[in-house]
């Protein structure tokens, strides 16, 4: 399999998706912590930042005006619209990312992912689906982050994009984060072995 090769910086770059509440962030944070050359791409999003969020942590938070521009310039390897937001990956992340390690996970939706896929067909993509629909339900009101409406909004969407799961290499069913975090782990140190071969 030959790798992504963006601005001739060599590397694998690993497509998560999941519906919001699945846990793809903590998942891919705790692996991407235990796994050396293992790194997340910092995406941009015009969002405003949540509470305990940061900028340059969690995401790059822009004005609308300088995210079009930014789409306008080529600097964004994808970019969607996602509740009324958007969200894009700007290629110098993507780029950071490649620089320290030789795996980069880009946490975008299933738009952001099929652009990707378009792109890149040599990326690797990977979705992490909720045991059940109850259960997604039950960690989107757990998290106590979202309004009820905010939480019907995310449910109707997380159904269009469970629909969309197989177009995804690979499917990984968070039940347990420690479990699916080592599958996760397992399934990188593949991907590294056949990147290489
Ligand atoms: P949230 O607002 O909950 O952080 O993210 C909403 C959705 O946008 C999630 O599915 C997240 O993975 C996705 N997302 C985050 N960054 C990007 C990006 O750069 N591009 C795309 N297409 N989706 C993104």
């Amino acid at each position: 399999m030959s790798k992504p090769k963006i601005n001739g910086r060599r590397g694998a770059l690993v497509v998560v998706s999941g519906p919001s509440g699945v846990g793809k962030t903590v998942l891919a944070r705790r692996v991407a912590a235990a796994m050396e050359g293992v790194g997340v791409v910092l995406t941009a999003t015009t969002r405003k930042p949540r509470s305990g969020e940061a900028d340059g942590r969690d995401y790059r938070f822009v004005p609308r005006e300088t995210f079009r521009e930014w789409a306008d310039a080529g600097m964004l390897l994808e970019h969607a619209v996602y509740a009324g937001e958007f969200y894009g990956t700007p290629l110098d992340c993507v780029e950071q990312t490649l620089a320290g390690n030789d795996i980069a996970l880009l946490l975008i939706d299933v738009q952001g992912a099929a652009q990707i896929r378009q792109k890149l067909p040599e990326s690797v993509s990977v979705f992490i689906a909720p045991p059940s629909e109850e259960a997604l339900m039950e960690r989107l009101i757990g998290r106590g982050k979202e309004t009820e409406e905010q939480i019907r909004e995310r449910l109707k969407r997380a159904r269009r994009e469970m629909a969309l799961k197989d177009s995804y290499d690979y499917i990984l069913v968070n039940d347990d984060l420690e479990e699916t975090a080592n599958d996760f782990k397992s399934l990188l140190e593949t991907i590294r072995l056949q990147e290489r071969t």
